[in-house]
């Protein structure tokens, strides 16, 4: 009769549980109300449910009749071949009876558990999963001496294979959870699980009031490694670097991996942008050293967006603004930080616009050329001239190319614009009545683009202009990057017989080797040393050393931005062949400059007027 009783009890509860399990409720949950279903229908029993990690440690998942610190007391604690009845049994992934735990030696280290709280014997079954790993303990605790009855077996091994049940049905949820919401690569949080958790802290989890600190963290150039070292390693690369960010992020905040090398590190206690600031200059430092992958060094830059926000901003918003600081960051050179400010969105605004209108005045043909004057120091007499891209803007009048060419170079227009500027400056030079040399600037872009060399010689043979009378101006920053390309390129240009000038020399890293590297005929010293002749000991002495520096490697030297007499001076006692500057003459149109070639009739000492001589401004 009591059996029957047992059975039916035993079946309800074998029901409700399955329900509980289905229904999604918590693993801990689920375990309470076993051992409470059990506890009834068994009085007299106090019954636990653990957990057994990876590691072979002891979780408490329910053991509603024992006192918390009971429970605490176990935490953690590791299974082994005499740790109590759980542990043990654990250990032996076999059922373990204590009937007497104040003389069983399994329980020599727990008595202090147990008896204080009149337990006095305890048998404990494994739990195993499908594969045969022991992922719990199910035990029954006595108040007397004493083993399991018939009955309470058979309802053990019934409740065994519920918690079976339950605790792999919560792994699997567990997995899938991973899955969705973790990156696989990294570990970190995923986009979804970052949107998740930065809307609930914005969303008020913290006091009102709070601020937070978003941080997108970009890396410069990862494409190179992937191509250059492989994508293995750039796997790696990532899985290092997001390591290093979640040590960055630390306790307080919170690290993501948001896209393929985009990463978020989420503040909730960020009490101002300065903070934030200060995350973003760690960051950079930590990410700053090298990465050591399969016993070679790798060294990745990063760019940096911060944005301040008091929580209740939406992600929405915060995300946009710490892109644009972001975006800031990365046109301005990258390996740095902005914090996002109202300015930051004018100026992206702006050059939106600004990005717009250029699409359009390329179609439309709205640059021009400007020619500025090249002198010898020695002679006055004008050696060359440099061909300087202008566009006038519609409404902006005329805009820089230091502003705008930058920007074609990201849109990827360079190479059309240059071109034209190549073909133009042929042309022209070609309709001199004097045969001086040409200056054309080149954007590193252009030489980097295969077939270039052919543009060049196909400019030249059009307009046709000798080879000798052309010079190319390359910055020094271009040459960082020692591709075989630019490299081959340059060499073949040069054997072709066009001539090669380093501009704004001394501005980038100086690197003597790629002056050994590249066939230069000439340097061009940037003019914020000319700027400082007379003022400051370190430039005159920069100047010095270059100009003897390219005499050593039998090139000559151009002084750019001369604009008084005590410079050019200067710069004539100190042996520097040429210079070009206000000076001498502003850039200007090509309707000036061919007047000035026609007023002036002697090839070999062609003197240009000096500033305040009537020399034609403009353009
Ligand atoms: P850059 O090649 O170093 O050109 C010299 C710059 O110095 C020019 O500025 C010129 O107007 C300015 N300049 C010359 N003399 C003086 C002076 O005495 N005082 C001062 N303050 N400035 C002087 P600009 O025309 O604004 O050009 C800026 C830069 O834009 C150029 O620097 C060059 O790197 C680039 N650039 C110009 N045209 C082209 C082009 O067609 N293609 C490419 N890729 N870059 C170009
Ligand atoms: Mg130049
Ligand atoms: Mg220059």
């Amino acid at each position: 009769m009591i059996e029957s009783g047992t059975n039916s009890g035993l079946q309800d509860l074998q029901n409700r549980i399955l329900e509980s399990i289905v229904r999604g409720e918590p693993l801990g949950k689920v375990a309470r109300h076993i051992c409470l279903g059990v506890e009834r229908l068994v009085p007299g029993v106090i019954c636990t449910i653990l957990a057994v990690d990876a590691k072979g440690g002891l979780h408490t998942l329910a053991a509603p009749g024992l006192p918390d610190q009971y429970s605490h007391g176990l935490e953690g604690q590791r299974i082994g071949p005499s740790v109590g009845s759980c542990g043990t049994a654990a250990w032996r992934g076999e059922p373990v009876e204590v009937t007497d735990i104040a003389t069983d030696p399994l329980w020599e280290n727990f008595r202090g558990l147990g008896l204080p709280r009149d337990l006095k014997a305890c048998w404990s079954s494994p739990i195993k999963a499908g594969d045969g790993r022991v992922v719990g303990t199910f035990a029954f605790y006595y108040r007397a001496q004493r083993g399991p009855s018939e009955l309470e077996r058979r309802i053990v091994e019934k409740c065994v294979g519920l918690c079976v049940i339950a605790i792999e049905h919560d792994a699997a949820q567990s997995r899938i959870h991973r899955l969705a919401y973790f990156d696989a690569l990294t570990g970190l949080p995923n986009r979804v699980e970052f949107a998740e958790r930065a809307t609930r802290i914005l969303g008020g989890e913290f006091a009102p009031g709070s601020a937070v600190n978003l941080v997108y963290v970009d890396l410069d150039d990862f494409k190179s490694i992937n191509d250059s070292l492989g994508h293995p390693v750039g796997d790696v690369l990532l899985e290092r670097v997001a390591r290093r960010l979640a040590s960055c992020a630390g306790e307080r905040a919170f690290a993501a991996r948001i896209g393929g090398d985009t990463f978020a590190v989420l503040d909730p206690h960020g009490a101002d942008p300065a903070s934030g600031a200060l995350l973003a200059q760690k960051i950079i430092s930590v990410l700053g050293d090298p990465f050591e992958i399969d016993a070679q060094k790798v060294t990745i830059g990063v760019s940096i967006g911060v944005v301040h926000a008091q929580a209740g901003t939406s992600l929405e918003q915060l995300a946009k603004r710490a892109e644009m600081a972001l975006f800031e960051a990365k046109s301005e050179g990258r390996g740095t930080w902005r914090v996002f400010s109202p300015a930051t969105e004018t100026a992206l605004r702006a050059r939106r616009t600004l990005k717009q209108d250029l699409r359009n005045a390329i179609d439309a043909r709205e640059f021009t050329l400007a020619y500025q004057p090249i002198i010898v120091l020695a002679t006055n007499a004008l050696s060359a001239v440099e061909v300087l891209m202008r566009w006038e803007h519609p409404s902006r009048g005329s805009i820089s190319p230091a502003v705008f060419i930058p920007i074609v170079e990201e849109m990827g227009l360079i190479g059309t614009l240059g071109d034209w500027v190549l073909r133009e400056a042929c042309r022209v030079a070609a309709s001199w009545p004097r045969e001086i040399k040409v200056g054309v600037n080149l954007s590193p872009l252009q030489f980097r683009k295969s077939g270039f060399v052919l543009d060049v010689i196909s400019a030249l043979h059009q307009a046709g202009l000798p080879a000798n009378r052309l010079e190319l101006e390359v910055t020094e920053s271009a040459l960082l990057a020692r591709d075989v390309t630019t490299r081959t390129a340059l060499h073949d240009l040069h054997d072709f017989g066009v001539r090669l000038s380093i501009d704004d020399f001394g501005t980038g890293y100086s690197s003597l080797q790629s002056l050994r590297s590249f066939p230069f005929d000439r340097i061009k010293i940037d003019m914020s040393f000319v700027r400082d002749i007379g003022m400051d000991a370190d430039s005159t002495a920069i100047i010095r050393a270059v100009i003897a520096l390219a005499r050593d490697l039998g090139m000559r030297t151009t002084a750019e931005g001369i604009e008084t007499e005590s410079q050019f001076d200067w710069l004539m006692r100190h042996g520097c062949d040429a210079g070009q500057g206000y000076y001498f003459g502003r850039p200007m149109r090509g309707a000036d400059l061919q007047a000035l070639l026609e007023r002036t009739d002697r090839d070999d000492e062609l003197i240009v007027p000096r500033a305040g001589d009537p020399l034609p401004s403009g353009a």
